[in-house]
């Protein structure tokens, strides 16, 4: 069964077909900077044929110009990977947040609406999924569309995890409660650990660490809690975004400094986050490179974003009443020697033993733990596509 995946940015697509259930990528594709005139990036690998081409200055306006690129050269008779897109089964998405509904379903116009009556909690990514479905939508109208919300594996969350102490109606007409995100890669890490420890309990925090973070409590393979609640907006300091602040932050610089709610919104998801501690960039490996050569503010959003990951540990280890795993994925959970060092050896009186010589390197999916650690600890790269891919095959058969 061949199954595409396309995932979504605001200024990208990127897209990958599996032959599942044997897992085997076909084709892989990037467009970068779709939106800009005449000045796109062109990406195709197909890994049968062990070609691989990369083309720039592409003129792709939007996304259905670029869906209908990676379709010409799927089915193109010498880059191709497939003779005709009616082999492909169904069209998979990494959906973030809909009103009312998770889990894996079908991307019918129900669905797609509930997922624009979200789009001002996810600004950053349901506008932009939604008109990619669409144009999906209106140039395959036979295929199935199915999108795994980034919500479904934190279904598993008890009420009191889930709910704010705000007025109970807030929840009840308009779902106002804890959701959690990044549920693809944290289930990814989830089925990892089972896979490595041949277990089926184990109690496990997932830190995902990227220009998006967050971090998971995970007991016996089932989400108790994640660091982000109603939206994205919310949890570990992102890169441009601020994580858990007081609402009443809003409330005063509105009321007494005059500012807009869009002004307000603008700086918390742009100018928020690592860059906003920062200064320097939303890059860590640039923030990194500036707090070595002495800048105070770079070194104080490095020191706040590690905090917070501890701070998450901390809670997380009491809320599972102790820790067999944890693990460290996402661009920097996977790269950033400093990052995992500074927070596993202030946590050393949780039972996390780092081996600083195996964190420093090693193959990319790697134990980095002492070897008498009572915690494992392992850095591991996500892929979430797999899991949605697993999913998908699920879902048909
Ligand atoms: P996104 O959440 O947008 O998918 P990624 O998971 O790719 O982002 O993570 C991007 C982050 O990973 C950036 O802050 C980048 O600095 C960091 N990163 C990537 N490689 C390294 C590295 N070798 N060392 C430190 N940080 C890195």
């Amino acid at each position: 069964m061949l199954i595409l995946i396309c995932n979504v940015g605001s200024t990208s697509l990127k897209f990958r077909l599996f032959d599942m259930p044997e897992e085997r990528t076909l084709a892989e594709s990037k467009i970068e900077r779709v939106g800009s005139a005449n000045n796109s990036i062109f990406a195709f690998k197909n890994f049968n044929k062990n070609l691989e081409f990369e083309q720039e200055k592409v003129h792709v306006p939007d996304y259905g110009t670029g869906i209908n690129l990676f379709l010409q050269y799927l089915t193109d008779g010498e880059y191709g990977a497939i003779a005709s897109v009616d082999e492909v089964t169904a069209v998979g998405f990494k959906t973030v947040h809909a009103q009312g509904v998770s889990g894996i379903r079908l991307l019918n116009e129900e669905v797609i609406q509930a997922m624009e009556k979200y789009i001002s909690i996810a600004p950053l990514h349901n506008r932009f999924y939604v008109d990619a479905i669409r144009k999906f939508i209106e140039i395959l109208p036979d295929k199935p569309m199915v999108g795994v919300f980034e919500t479904a594996f934190h279904l598993t969350m008890p009420p009191e995890a889930r709910t704010y102490g705000i007025p109970y109606e807030w929840k009840e007409k308009y779902g106002i409660q804890r959701y959690g995100f990044h549920g693809n890669s944290h289930r990814f890490i989830t089925n990892k650990v089972r896979e490595i420890s041949g277990k089926e309990e184990f109690k496990l925090i997932s830190c995902h660490l990227g220009g998006s973070s967050s971090i998971t409590a995970v007991k016996d393979g089932e989400s108790l809690e994640n660091s982000f609640g109603f939206s994205l907006q919310s949890g570990l300091s992102h890169a441009n975004r601020a994580g858990d602040i007081d609402p009443y932050i809003l409330v005063y610089l509105m009321k007494e400094e005059g500012y807009t709610l869009d002004q307000v919104l603008d700086d918390l998801t742009k100018r928020g986050g690592m860059y906003g501690i920062s200064g320097v960039s939303n890059d860590l490996r640039d923030i990194q490179k500036s707090a070595e050569e002495g800048n105070a503010r770079a070194k104080l959003a490095i020191d706040v974003f590690c905090y917070e990951i501890r701070k998450f540990i901390g809670s997380y280890y009491a809320i599972l009443g102790g820790l067999d795993y944890l693990v460290f994925t996402g661009g920097i959970g996977e790269n950033s020697v400093m990052v995992r060092e500074k927070v596993c050896t202030s946590l050393a009186h949780l039972g996390i033993k780092i081996d600083l010589a195996l964190n420093r390197e090693g193959p990319k999916e790697r134990f980095i733990c002492a070897q008498d650690s009572p915690v494992k600890v392992l850095v591991a790269p996500t892929n979430e596509e797999i899991g949605i891919a697993r999913d998908m095959f699920a879902f048909f058969n």
